[in-house]
């Protein structure tokens, strides 16, 4: 029962707005086809969804961002693989759909899975563009407490993130104080001052430790984050690695 659906997704695409005539469970088959699990950095049992693209990030290109103007490895990696597209349609299903429903849907889309799933990761490309967004994530964090951790990396500082009760926010920009640790970019291992945190395990072990085996930014707890520029710009995040 775990094999997606394609018909369900080109109907969506090619008809446009079917949100009323859709069940959760034709959802469900929808967000299973645009959910991916793993890759070069994350653990298989890791769920990501993005809600949209590194390419229409709203903080590309700006103060906010943790790296410099054409530094941004996920905008690099749909140029390189055929992701941007797969990316803008996880936007237009997030744009259509409530917490409670994507929740629902999620669900049922877990219950079909025959491998285990632990987390859910938002975001690896793309970034919270509204307060909605953030209120959204923590209503799907909320309602899936029982059976996933829900995690996140974000560098829009400007939004109101006390609001995200119920997962986890890792800060990727030193803009403001907000969420449960920095994630720090730096150009060197040498460059992390002295007992400011960790290096992020993944660096230190050859990639052999992942997210989801080390769950640093999983949690709450823990200390502030450094990894290495060169890891961040090298592709880690693309479905295809
Ligand atoms: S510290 Fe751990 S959870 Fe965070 S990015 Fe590194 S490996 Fe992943």
């Amino acid at each position: 029962m775990g094999a997606v659906s394609p018909p369900y997704s080109q109907r969506f695409v090619e008809e446009g707005d079917l949100a009323p005539t859709l069940t959760v469970k034709e959802w469900s088959y929808i967000l299973g086809d645009h959910i991916s699990y793993g890759n070069t950095k994350i653990e298989d049992t890791v769920a990501i969804f993005n809600t949209g693209a590194a390419s229409d990030c709203i903080n590309l290109n700006s103060d906010y961002c943790q790296v410099g103007p054409g530094e941004c490895y996920a905008v690099q990696s749909e140029e390189e693989f055929p992701c941007k597209d797969y990316r803008r349609r996880q936007q237009i299903i997030w744009d259509h759909l409530d917490g409670q429903t994507w929740a629902k849907a999620f669900r049922r889309h877990y219950n079909r899975k025959e491998t285990p799933v632990t987390d859910i990761r938002f975001s690896e490309a793309g970034d919270f563009r509204t307060q909605h967004d953030v209120l959204r994530v923590n209503e799907i964090a909320r309602e899936l407490d029982d059976i996933v951790n829900v995690y996140t990396y974000s560098a829009s500082s400007w939004l109101d993130w006390t609001d995200a009760t119920h997962f986890t926010v890792n800060q990727s920009n030193a803009k403001g104080d907000f969420g449960d640790r920095n994630y720090n970019v730096v150009a060197d291992p040498e460059n992390m001052p002295d007992d400011a945190g960790l290096w992020c395990p993944f660096d230190q072990t050859d990639r052999n430790i992942k997210c989801g085996d080390c769950r640093v930014c999983l949690e709450p707890d823990g200390p502030d984050v450094y990894i290495e520029l060169e890891t961040k710009t090298s592709g880690p995040g693309t479905p295809e690695e």
